[in-house]
């Protein structure tokens, strides 16, 4: 195989899978082998893997789940152990547990992944008091709130798929300038606020619309079809 010279580094829902358009971005994929394809998501590996392939979409160069607390590397997903190490770096689960255990209205509910501890809160300004509850205790991590579900998942403060962009991105010796980002909600904004071009779906988040450099393309097409719109541009742009 010759070596990948361009990358698409995406996120999944909301941005390849959720609001059509899957059928249109696969078969570009399929029919241009020579991109190489990176996915980062929150989900686990076999919860990714399943809508891959329900899908069709390519077998990835390498996939960061978890929103980049682990990565596995195509064609056979094998887990990066050196990438693992080093997220249990700072990574004290049992003693974040004890510290939150003392909070009222915080109500721990067991791991919903690998990584993630989930709490389920009495109410929204708790997010605040169990912040600064781990501030205090000299535990750093990195928070997920999911209003509908009123649950909190905590994960490795190292937990972002900007750092295991650049991670995968160095192990396979492409430049940042060849890798397009694309995304659609606050997992995915340290990602697409670091130095690679990139698109935000037209059903991206408010919060993070506002947040992003210029050079980041504000697709006005939804999901699959935006992630497709910025590509092409991009690719036109840079032949
Ligand atoms: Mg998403």
């Amino acid at each position: 195989m010759a070596a990948i010279r361009r990358v698409l580094a995406t996120d999944i829902d909301g941005t390849l899978i959720g609001h059509g358009g899957e059928e249109e971005v696969r078969d570009y994929l399929v029919a241009h082998p020579e991109l190489g394809i990176i996915y980062l998501t929150g989900r686990t590996l076999n919860n990714a893997c399943a809508l891959i392939g329900r899908y069709g979409f390519p077998n990835p160069l390498a996939i960061a789940t978890d929103v980049g607390a682990d990565i596995f590397w195509g064609p056979n997903l094998e887990a990066d152990e050196f990438w693992a190490f080093e997220q249990r770096r700072y990574w004290s689960p049992r003693r974040l547990r004890t510290a939150l255990s003392n909070v009222p209205g915080v109500i721990y509910r067991g791991r919903s992944s690998h990584w993630r501890v989930a709490f389920e809160l009495d109410d929204l300004t708790l997010v605040s008091v169990v912040k600064s509850c781990l501030a205090r205790n000299h535990l750093p991590a990195r928070i997920l709130w999911y209003p509908d579900e009123r649950r909190l998942d905590i994960l490795p403060c190292t937990a972002l798929k900007s750092r295991a962009l650049h991670y995968i991105l160095r192990r396979v010796g492409v430049k940042a300038q060849n890798c397009f980002v694309a995304g659609n909600a606050e997992n995915d904004g340290d990602m697409l606020s670091n130095h690679y071009p990139g698109v935000l779906v037209a059903n991206g988040d408010a919060a993070v619309r506002n947040c992003l450099p210029e050079w980041i393309m504000r697709s006005s097409y939804p999901g699959a079809l935006g992630v497709l719109d910025g590509l092409q541009q991009w690719l036109d742009q840079n032949r």
